[in-house]
């Protein structure tokens, strides 16, 4: 079967990769759930900081009031048009992330010499027709790429190691699309559970560190295993976190 997009995102593989029938679920089948609250936060975080970067490049550097702002606008007219799951309260979440608007602008952003922001690439992969797609957060004029995450807790090592497959695709991605050579990979974690003690961790990995071999290898076993249709379930703790856990307890192995 064609790919259901006629691409190949870093969502797709991370999904088929952590499960092939939730990706079943999500991706053939179009089943669409509610998101909970953190994801909608790191979604609407996203759009302020963009917008702050965005303005940034073009030198007219916003102050914490107007991102404020922006990042309150985006929120409301996003949570009127999404199903959320609030965890304590849609309140909670918005001064949660709020704060993490704030802290960005004050304490991040200042440091960051912006290129590009939030931009959408695709190019064909190495000898296919299949195209590879993904959203780059942010080039810096040094050609060092970001990426954004907002989450509870400090990352671990393990979990930095099991993100590292998405920086290697968006580097692949702006140097056939756009060209240049990246130096660097960087991920800013912005953390906290809720609107207080606010922290946030950087990583960075040399990108000629970047094991490309290995990663054709993930995309092109995803790529062939959803072609051939093969959508097994891959049970275990992951399921008590799978949105389709009811759906799938009703379907055959
Ligand atoms: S409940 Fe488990 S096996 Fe079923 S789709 Fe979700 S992760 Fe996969």
């Amino acid at each position: 079967m064609p790919l259901p997009k006629e691409y190949i995102s870093f969502s797709q593989i991370r999904t088929y990769t952590n499960c092939p029938r939730q990706y079943f679920f999500s991706y053939i089948e179009n089943i669409r759930t509610a998101i909970n609250d953190k994801v909608f936060l790191g979604v609407v975080f996203h759009d302020a900081a963009d917008y702050h970067l965005k303005k940034k490049i073009d030198g007219a550097t916003p102050g914490k009031e107007e991102t404020s702002e922006y990042f309150t606008g985006t929120f409301n007219k996003m949570a009127e048009n999404t199903e959320v799951i609030w965890g304590d309260s849609k309140e909670k979440a918005f001064k949660r992330g709020l704060a993490f608007i704030k802290y960005f602008v004050v304490e991040i952003a200042p440091g960051i010499k912006p290129m590009m922001t939030e931009k959408e690439i695709e190019c064909k992969l190495p000898n296919s027709e299949v195209k590879l797609k993904g959203i780059i957060d942010l080039v810096e004029e040094d050609f060092s790429l970001t990426d954004f995450k907002t989450t509870t807790a400090k990352w671990s090592k393990d979990r930095l190691n099991k993100s590292l497959l998405q920086m290697y695709i968006y580097k692949f991605l702006f140097e056939e699309s756009i060209g240049g050579f990246i130096k660097e990979l960087k991920f800013k974690i912005v953390y906290s559970k809720n609107a207080t003690g606010i922290k946030h961790q950087e990583h960075s990995i040399p990108a000629g560190n970047a094991d490309l071999k290995k990663m054709f290898e993930i995309i092109n076993f995803a790529i062939d295993n959803i072609e051939k249709g093969y959508f097994y379930k891959n049970e275990g703790y992951i399921c008590n976190f799978c949105d389709y856990k009811a759906i799938c307890s009703r379907t055959e192995i």
